[in-house]
């Protein structure tokens, strides 16, 4: 279905809804689109209201103040993200605000050399990059909690 905002030659503006574009152009054509003010026929579409229900779900993402429609392209890359975040999560140690300093020590020999994770902020992290340190940001979900 698809909402149009139509408008008729006295300017009246009211809104109808269309199977889809073709079904409104088949109505209009026949005189069938009538203005429910002065029942003239002589309407045209006015800006296009922008929510078009599609027959199937609209998913929101879960919790959060950041509300998003996704279809279902973003929906799959969502899902790739969060298969990645776990099994970064599950491969590393979390040495939390410590990070930028454990990673310098790991660096320079002084701790074992392994995989964590853990917080650094931008200025930190450019910071390590610049040293030579390989880090990798790990992409946040909306609504995550972190
Ligand atoms: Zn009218």
């Amino acid at each position: 279905m698809i909402l149009y905002r139509l408008i008729c030659v006295e300017g009246h503006e009211f809104e109808s809804w269309f199977k889809d574009s073709a079904a409104y152009d088949a109505q209009s054509a026949r005189g069938a689109v009538a203005c429910p003010f002065c029942q003239s026929a002589k309407v045209s579409k006015a800006v296009m209201a922008p929510n078009i229900l599609r027959g199937d779900r609209l998913s929101q993402s879960s919790g959060g103040s950041d509300v998003a429609l996704l279809d279902e392209q973003h929906a799959a890359l969502r899902a790739m993200i969060r298969e990645l975040r776990e099994k970064i999560v599950t491969a590393t140690e979390d040495v939390g605000d410590k990070f930028p300093d454990e990673a310098r020590r790991i660096q320079d020999g002084e701790s074992q050399a392994r995989a964590i994770r853990g917080r650094a902020s931008f200025e930190e992290a450019k910071a390590l990059l610049e040293e030579g340190i390989e880090i990798l940001p790990i992409p946040g979900l909306l609504g995550d909690g972190n």
